[in-house]
């Protein structure tokens, strides 16, 4: 039986597999291996790190996801040989026919002394819980804890955001101590995958909150006390969270030496990783290029949802034996949550911020609900 495997259930890959099993023929045999239970909405990480969902808001169990005839396998993928599309998973090793690579990106700590050690993350329902957690232990004990976001990307400023947010700031009843969060990043700008003018304004809402933003700073190691830059500046800290550099989590390299350029797999326009025609690589795993902007796609939701797409209708061709098509993505718009009533949104030419921006980041995420067949849980 001819099969196609599909490594990682993000935004991505449940795409290619809903898809593909609209498509295929039942000849064929469809498996999504994933190391956990269920579709987990990253996006919606930090409102669960300030606690305002829980973590089933954030996390949709593939039964309720995919038909029957398609084969899941919940496992660690370990490596991958490109060349022979064998697939090593502490389930055992798989060698389908078509192999989509779909699993993401893991934090790239960059060698940078202490930073594994010290740092918390937020790439997973698991992460954002624990720091949710962490964060809620050095409340109760402080009067102030003064947390560092390195990184001032969606996750960055998202997560900022909601820690800086009146509401988490000064928690009402609860006997909870004061939040100083600041970002320390090498980007110049504040979200640098959106336009400048998003950038800016989501600036202005945290400057207007008095939260500090060290920008153009390189981190050159993280211990105990903190952070320090490359140009001597040292931040005291009682948390530091890592929301900086990522690259394609699964190992390529140990078995094939493939070098993946950039943290992440090089594409054709067809999604297919370079030199291999059978293997696909889409979402935040891989860098597929915008032609009609001349620029690598950003790591985005709404673009791994495309792309995952666009790999299912390019597998189904590929069998039939008809032509390809290219990737052309198509920016919606985009919308940044940052607490409370805030936000700022970008839809159809238009800057928008406050209610409409946090509306419209809503209308995303129900719109992507929808599309799934799913209610909206909180
Ligand atoms: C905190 C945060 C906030 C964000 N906010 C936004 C936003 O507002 N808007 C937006 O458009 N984008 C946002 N993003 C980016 C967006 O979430 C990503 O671009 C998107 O999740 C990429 O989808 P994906 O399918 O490629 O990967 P993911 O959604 O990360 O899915 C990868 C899947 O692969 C699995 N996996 C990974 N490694 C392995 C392994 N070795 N073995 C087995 N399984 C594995 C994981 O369990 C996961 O299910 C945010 C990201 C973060 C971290």
């Amino acid at each position: 039986m001819p099969a196609v495997c599909i490594l990682g259930g993000g935004y991505a890959g449940v795409r290619v597999a809903r898809e593909l099993a609209a498509r295929l023929d039942r000849s064929w045999s469809i498996t999504l291996i994933d190391r956990g239970d269920c579709h987990q909405l990253i996006t919606r990480l930090p409102e669960l790190v300030a606690a305002k969902i829980e973590p089933r808001d954030a996390c949709l169990p593939f039964q309720r996801l995919f038909a029957r005839r398609i084969h899941r396998v919940r496992a660690e993928v370990l490596a991958v040989d490109l060349a022979a599309r064998q697939v090593d998973t502490s389930e055992g090793s798989f060698q389908p026919d078509i192999l989509v690579i779909a699993t993401g990106t893991a934090p790239d700590f960059l060698d940078i002394p202490g930073a594994q050690t010290h740092c918390l993350t937020v790439k997973s329902v698991r992460d954002a819980v624990h720091l949710r957690d962490t964060l809620a232990d050095l409340r109760a004990r402080r009067h102030v804890t003064r947390v560092v976001i390195v990184g001032a990307g969606y996750t960055g400023t998202e997560v900022t955001g909601e820690l800086s947010a009146p509401e988490y700031r000064v928690p009402g009843a609860r006997a909870l101590g004061w939040i100083d969060v600041r970002i320390v990043a090498e980007d110049t700008r504040l979200l640098p995958q959106a336009s400048p003018r998003v950038s800016a304004a989501a600036e202005r809402i945290l400057v207007a909150r008095n939260v500090p933003l060290y920008l153009g700073l390189s981190v050159q190691r993280v211990d105990e006390s903190g952070v320090w830059t490359e140009s001597g500046t040292h931040f005291d800290t009682d948390l530091v969270v890592w929301a900086g550099q990522t690259r394609v989590a699964v190992d390529v390299h140990a078995r094939t030496g493939y070098d993946i350029p950039a943290g992440k797999f090089g594409v054709d326009p067809y999604l297919r990783v370079e030199g291999h025609d059978s293997v696909f690589a889409c979402g935040d795993a891989s860098s597929a290029f915008d032609y009609a902007h001349a620029r690598i796609s950003a790591s985005s939701a709404q673009l791994a949802i495309q792309e995952g797409d666009l790999v299912a209708r390019n597998i189904d061709a590929t069998v039939r034996r008809q032509a390809l098509q290219e990737f052309r993505p198509r920016i919606l718009g985009e919308a940044i949550s940052l607490g409370g009533n805030d936000a700022v949104a970008e839809v159809g030419g238009m800057l928008l911020s406050g209610r409409a921006a946090a509306a419209a980041k809503r209308a995303a995420l129900l719109r992507y609900l929808a599309g799934l067949s799913l209610p909206l849980v909180a």
